[in-house]
């Protein structure tokens, strides 16, 4: 590993070596330049001896990712290139796998058993990486949450997933500390930089320079969960997706098919691993295909970031629509920077205008491909391929292995041409194993043999998918799934208001921000002050991208006879839309 403890800004060309000590034989993979053939004859299992399995037919995703790299030409190879704010930091594949397998035993001696729930709640940090693939290695479930989020968000995720320990550092442990009484399952904070640690707590700094660099992984079978992420619904609290081991072959199939990565290849996804995208292709996908992976621990800012690419000359660039619009805005600043070694874009959480795409060929003269998938499928499923015709602001085809289709309401199959709700064939390797402690909710997701995705969508004759919305009421605001139900329940905890309707305004830089209307309490009125109060509230409770940027205050709220609210009539007001039907109305 290399430091160097100068900022990004002021440092020379940092040197990218990949040393891969023999070539290996190169693995052809399935011609999608021929894609109407492979997407005919391609079968899952046939695509199953790409990743490491053992004679007994199990497997660990981490040792697919890593260790078996690490046993390869490709072992002094770098797989993480890391910048922080003041400095960096590179990690071969050894390394890595070493460091992962002195954790894997850090975690053993603490009495960890397979299945056991392991939480990360840390920055983009160099042990990020290393804790997530050391718990794959024990056979537990790693759970990785994003650094913004506050005690409530923890809370939900920590209490309902019972996790028995979580990784943090010394900035993030005071907001774990405000909820910690109430984790009765969490039996260790492991801190990853104090040597000085409370005595439920463990230092990690200490724990790594004892534990071993050799560990036995685990192996696992196929279906044994790997890892979980929450995720946001129309109602209720964030759900637990599990995911399981089995879900690498198709991270990495589609990591060479969409994201054409290859040996050669420097690969920046930009997604915090707190989001499907940053564990998926942010490091099970491209380890597992043996690519150096960059990461960038630091806030958005285009000078930095067209930085990077320039610094570590970056190949291959995975990020979202919002962070393109973002640098659209930033205007020229491309322009002081040499981008030339990039050679493929991609881009995925939220629709991608046809705008930003004629903006890429502009800025990068590279057409920026879409693609489409969601937390609880693990992994790609439509993309535009870098062998396909683009057509700007349609996602693409659906990738070998996956059926997708447009049905109605009752499960049937529409026409092309035709608006519908987005399903997929479940037969497909990385889609969730289960919604965690909740089947009820998991059964939910399936009508009539398909998976729903949830999103309403066209597909046109020549097999395009167009994205028309979502079919409820889940907000996606820079790429973010956000539960109205989360932000109204943090909402009326506030004692200013007594009830609070949210819905997703449309925004031409985040895709939707969040509105919320709300009902104050006796006593209360409407202010420049109430609404920073009532912002800030929302913020540390929940997480920095989930508070209403807009308010408005109203007297009452649409509702069903039932009581539920009518967010659609919200909707249909704001945007000055026919209400439709309102025979359930109170
Ligand atoms: P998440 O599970 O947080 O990744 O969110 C998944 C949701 O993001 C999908 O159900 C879609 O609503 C949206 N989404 C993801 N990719 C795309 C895309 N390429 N175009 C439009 N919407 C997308």
């Amino acid at each position: 590993m290399i430091t160097t403890d100068t900022p990004l800004q002021k440092q020379g060309r940092i040197i990218v070596e990949n040393i891969i000590e023999k070539p290996e034989t190169i693995v052809p993979r399935p011609n999608l330049q021929d894609y109407d053939e492979t997407y005919r004859t391609f079968e899952w299992t046939s695509a199953y001896d790409r990743v490491e399995w053992n004679d007994c037919g199990r497997l660990n995703a981490a040792e697919s990712a890593v260790d078996r790299h690490a046993r390869s030409s490709r072992k002094h190879k770098v797989a993480l290139y890391w910048q922080g704010a003041d400095r960096n930091e590179k990690y071969t594949f050894l390394e890595l796998s070493h460091l992962s397998n002195r954790f894997a035993n850090v975690l053993t001696e603490l009495g960890i058993e397979k299945r056991d729930r392991v939480f990360i709640f840390l920055p983009r940090i160099p042990e990020l990486y290393v804790s997530f693939l050391g718990i794959l290695k024990t056979g537990a479930v790693a759970g990785t949450m994003f650094s913004a989020f506050g005690p409530e968000g923890l809370y939900d995720r920590l209490h309902d997933s019972g996790a028995r320990y979580l990784i943090t550092n010394s900035a993030l442990k005071g907001r774990v500390y405000e909820i910690r009484d109430n984790l009765p399952d969490l039996e260790r904070i492991i801190v990853v930089d104090e040597t000085d640690v409370a005595e439920d707590e463990v230092s990690y700094p200490e724990a790594m320079k004892k534990a071993s660099e050799t560990f036995d992984v685990a192996e696992m079978l196929p279906d044994d969960p790997a890892f979980m992420l929450y995720t946001s619904g129309t109602t209720g609290k964030p759900k637990g997706v599990v995911h399981r081991h089995l879900a690498i072959v198709q991270q990495h199939l589609t990591t060479e098919w969409v994201l054409d990565l290859h040996d050669d290849d420097i690969y920046w996804c930009t997604a915090d691993p707190g989001w499907v995208t940053g564990v998926s292709y942010g490091i099970l996908g491209p380890f597992s295909c043996g690519a150096s992976v960059v990461v960038h621990d630091g806030r958005f800012d285009p000078d930095v970031w067209y930085s990077i690419i320039e610094q570590y000359r970056v190949t291959v660039w995975y990020s979202a629509p919002t962070a393109f619009r973002m640098l659209m805005r930033a205007g020229d600043v491309y322009k002081n920077h040499d981008l030339r070694s990039l050679r493929h874009i991609c881009s995925v959480g939220e629709p991608l205008n046809a705008e930003i795409v004629h903006w890429g060929m502009r800025a990068f003269k590279l057409p920026i491909h879409d693609n489409f998938w969601q937390t609880e499928t693990g992994g790609i499923l439509i993309a535009n391929y870098p062998s396909m015709p683009i057509k700007p602001g349609w996602m693409g085809k659906s990738i070998p292995g996956i059926t997708a289709a447009i049905v109605d309401d009752d499960g049937n199959e529409v026409s092309p041409g035709v608006e519908g709700n987005l399903a997929l064939k479940p037969d497909f390797p990385s889609l969730m194993l289960e919604i965690w402690k909740n089947p009820a909710k998991y059964q939910e997701y399936f009508m009539g043999g398909w998976y729903l995705t949830g999103d309403r969508a066209v597909q046109h004759e020549d097999g395009y998918f167009l994205f028309v919305g979502r079919a409820d009421d889940v907000i996606n605001t820079s790429g973010e799934r956000v539960g109205p139900f989360e932000v109204e329940s943090a909402l009326i905890e506030h004692p200013a208001i007594v009830e609070a309707g949210v819905i997703g305004k449309p925004d031409p830089l985040r895709g939707e921000i969040i509105k919320a209307f709300v009902v104050l309490s006796d006593g209360y009125e409407a202010s420049d002050d109430l609404e920073s109060d009532v912002r800030r509230f929302v913020k540390t409770r929940l997480a920095g991208h989930a508070y209403p940027r807009e308010f408005e205050v109203v007297e009452t709220l649409p509702k069903t006879r039932s009581g539920k609210i009518v967010r659609r009539m919200l909707r249909a007001k704001e945007l000055g839309l026919p209400v439709g039907d309102v025979s359930t109305l109170e």
